[in-house]
């Protein structure tokens, strides 16, 4: 098992849409079983692939029940309002309340290549559009209201100019 560092914000590979993956094969399963390592280290409830540096469509996550991989997702329905005190591993330390769509409907497959589909709301249905988001190039500070973003953004301009980049030294996630 491998914990990769997780990117920052800052970073590049945070702000590019990432591709789908054309064969879930053993070098997906043992990223995205790198990534759950990764994810409980951090400690987060969630990963996707381009935190680690890997500009495929994949993620992780665990909302209690277990670690779940997700591949190649899309949110294909979304309903209601809900009102989280959303955080990210690549911005930490920082969290800001965020409405988003309280119940969503995602498809994708799983290591094994087959079909999930899954409902979800609250918790686990935040962090399905969170993971979206990362895996189509946006950060939640673009889901930030007009005044958390001034704020956030001297945050985080203050602090990027202390951030170091990824280790050089520190474990690689492979490419797909
Ligand atoms: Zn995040």
């Amino acid at each position: 098992m491998t914990i990769f560092p997780i990117r920052q914000y800052g970073d590049p590979v945070l702000r590019q849409a990432t591709k789908v993956i054309e064969e879930i094969d053993g070098a997906v399963a043992k990223l995205a079983a790198d990534m759950i390592e990764t994810m409980y280290a951090a400690p987060g409830v969630g990963l996707a692939a381009n935190q680690v540096g890997v500009q495929r469509r994949l993620f992780v996550y665990d909302v209690g029940a277990g670690p779940v991989v997700v591949i190649n997702p899309t949110i294909v329905d979304s309903s209601g309002e809900w009102t989280y005190q959303e955080g990210c591993l690549s911005v930490p330390g920082l969290s800001w309340e965020i409405v988003r769509p309280g119940s969503v409907h995602l498809n994708g497959y799983d290591v094994d290549g087959n079909e999930l589909s899954i409902e979800a709301d609250e918790l686990e249905g935040r962090v399905f559009q969170h993971e979206m988001d990362h895996l189509d190039g946006v950060l939640l500070i673009e889901r930030l209201d007009a005044d958390q973003r001034r704020e956030a953004k001297a945050v985080l301009r203050a602090r990027t100019l202390q951030l170091p980049g990824p280790d050089p030294e520190g474990p690689r996630a492979p490419e797909l």
